[in-house]
């Protein structure tokens, strides 16, 4: 293996320790602590296993945490409600409502509803439009962009001046990493290309990036002589590709795999993000730091 491994899992420790003392001298110079509240409504497993890690890394960094589940039925009206409840609330900061919500409910609607400064999420309008600006303006970028912005950073890869190729136009890593990317600025600064599927030459396109960026959910989409060498490659795809039996616990577990070619890729690439453990644990850690930085901001220390 040629390229340099960036976990995200020692990269994530790195960031909560971070997190954990800044919170600890804010509690003791100020008297307060971040508040996070989770909505859940319903029991979706999917989602009450990634509430239960929201939680846990909370009550793990010394947030003030509110777990607030609700039951299936729950109107939107009544979510609203609960929502503009929050939007008032002094100790809360941070405000997370787990998608995806029941059949009925306006999700939009409800997401649009939080109060944008405490929307840690990052994707409301107003913090959307507050990232395309850049600068000071923005509040809070969305968790798993930022967390590949933290993982190209740290890992001490140049990006002024770099060419970055990003694999993917959604709202919640695509477009948002690519806007990230290309602002003027530490960390970024760079010369952004998007492709997608209606590009025309999708390698030729992927062989100039200097940080080439993969968020497509096809696995194995990127192909070892697409990627030049020495490049950082971030891949963020996360596809499930089987199922195998957990060694620790026994249990059936879903075999994952990237968008990227790994085992081919690391023998070119200077740099490279492995799946599972590289983009994945970022996107809790970047919410957390999300919720302290909220608080910061509010406190007027930001
Ligand atoms: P998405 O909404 O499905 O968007 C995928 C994007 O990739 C689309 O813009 C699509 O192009 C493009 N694309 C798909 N196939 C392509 C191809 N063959 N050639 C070129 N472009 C192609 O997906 P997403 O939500 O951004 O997620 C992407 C992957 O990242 C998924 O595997 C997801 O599970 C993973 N993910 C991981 C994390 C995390 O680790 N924390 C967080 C979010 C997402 P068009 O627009 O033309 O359709």
């Amino acid at each position: 293996m040629t390229a340099k491994l960036i976990k995200g899992t020692d990269i994530r420790e790195e960031i909560l320790a971070e997190i954990r003392a800044e919170v600890e001298k804010i509690k003791k110079e100020r008297g307060v602590v971040p508040g996070l509240v989770t909505i859940l409504v319903g029991m979706n497993p999917a989602s009450v296993s990634y509430v239960t890690a929201k939680i846990e890394t909370a009550k793990s960094l010394g947030f003030h945490e509110v777990q607030d589940s609700q039951p299936p039925d729950l109107s939107e009206k009544d979510l609203l409600a609960l929502i503009e409840k929050y939007n008032k609330d002094d100790t809360i900061h941070g405000i997370l409502v787990q998608l995806p919500l029941p059949k009925g409910v306006n999700e939009k609607k409800v997401l649009n509803a939080i109060d944008p400064d405490k929307d840690v999420d990052g994707f409301h309008p107003v913090n959307v439009g507050r990232l395309m600006i850049g600068g000071s303006e923005v509040k809070f970028p969305p968790c798993t962009p930022a967390g590949i912005q933290e993982m190209i950073v740290r890992a001490g890869v140049e990006t002024n001046g770099a060419e970055v190729v990003v694999v993917g136009r959604s709202n919640i890593v695509g477009k948002p990493i690519a806007n990230m990317m290309l602002q003027k600025g530490k960390g970024a600064n760079s010369t952004v290309t998007i492709v997608h599927t209606a590009t025309k030459d999708l390698a030729s396109h992927c062989r100039r990036a200097d940080i080439l960026i993969v968020a497509a959910g096809v696995p194995d989409l990127v192909k070892p002589q697409w990627i030049k060498p020495g490049a950082c490659v971030i891949d963020v795809g996360v596809n499930r590709v089987g199922e195998k039996v957990s060694e620790k616990t026994g249990k059936k577990v879903a075999i994952l795999k990237g968008d990227v070619d790994f085992d081919a890729a690391k023998e070119i690439a200077g740099y490279i993000t492995p799946v599972p453990g590289g983009v994945g644990p970022m996107t809790i850690t970047m919410l957390m730091k999300n919720t302290l930085s909220s608080l910061k901001h509010k406190l007027g220390i930001a």
